[in-house]
């Protein structure tokens, strides 16, 4: 059987690369980023949603090989209802910094008792018969009042997990990479990936 070429829908090399092995323990597959395959466009994600926006990037990907795949991700705070949500990376405004917006989540949350959120992770699935899923995943924790760690990226080092009792920050990548919502949404993506495949 060829080979399978599944495009990822990123120019990021690390999110690859956890897709790669992924893919390595599920079917015989090439796995390519836009990057590979000589996509340099920019992707306007105009969705309302993870799973839209999840979506949108990895029928762009499906279209450049025979499976597209695409993650979308952000931190949603009770307090906030939800926000930043979809719009994490963008949070504080343009361009991306995340040390503006871990300042602005802390000023936002300054009066907050209630200091829960969630990490989510979509992953989008487009298959070459046109086939479309999206499977999520969620990891649960609390927003500090001050930064700790210096691992990690993001809103990592507000992101305080408690049965490790250390933000996202202070853990080394395979500890975070065995609880986070990435590592969660591959999870259940392999789940459905299989049963999938075993219907075709
Ligand atoms: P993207 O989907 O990888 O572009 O992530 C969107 C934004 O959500 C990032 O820029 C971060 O601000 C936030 N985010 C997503 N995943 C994580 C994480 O694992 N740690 C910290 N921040 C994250």
């Amino acid at each position: 059987m060829d080979k399978i070429k599944i495009v990822v829908a990123t120019h990021n090399a690390h999110k690859a690369k956890e897709i790669k092995a992924l893919f390595s323990k599920l079917c015989q597959s090439d796995v390519l980023t836009l990057s590979d395959v000589g996509y340099d466009e920019d992707i306007i994600e105009d969705g309302k949603t993870f799973e839209e926006n999840a979506l949108i990037k990895a029928r762009v990907a499906a279209n450049l090989g025979d499976i597209g795949i695409a993650d979308d991700s952000g931190l949603c705070v009770d307090a906030l209802g939800g926000a930043p949500g979809i719009y994490s990376a963008r949070y504080a405004g343009e361009p991306s910094n995340d040390e503006k917006n871990n300042a602005k989540l802390l000023d936002a949350l300054k009066n907050a008792d209630n200091r829960c959120a969630a990490f989510v992770s979509v992953i989008g699935c487009v298959l070459s018969d046109g086939t479309e899923f999206t499977v999520r995943g969620e990891c649960r924790g609390m927003i500090l009042q001050n930064m700790r760690g210096e691992g990690g990226f993001g809103y990592d080092p507000l992101f305080y997990y408690e049965p490790l009792k250390k933000t996202f920050a202070e853990l080394s990548e395979d500890e975070k990479n065995a609880v986070s919502h990435r590592a969660c949404a591959m999870k259940n993506f392999a789940e459905k990936f299989k049963e999938i495949i075993q219907k075709n």
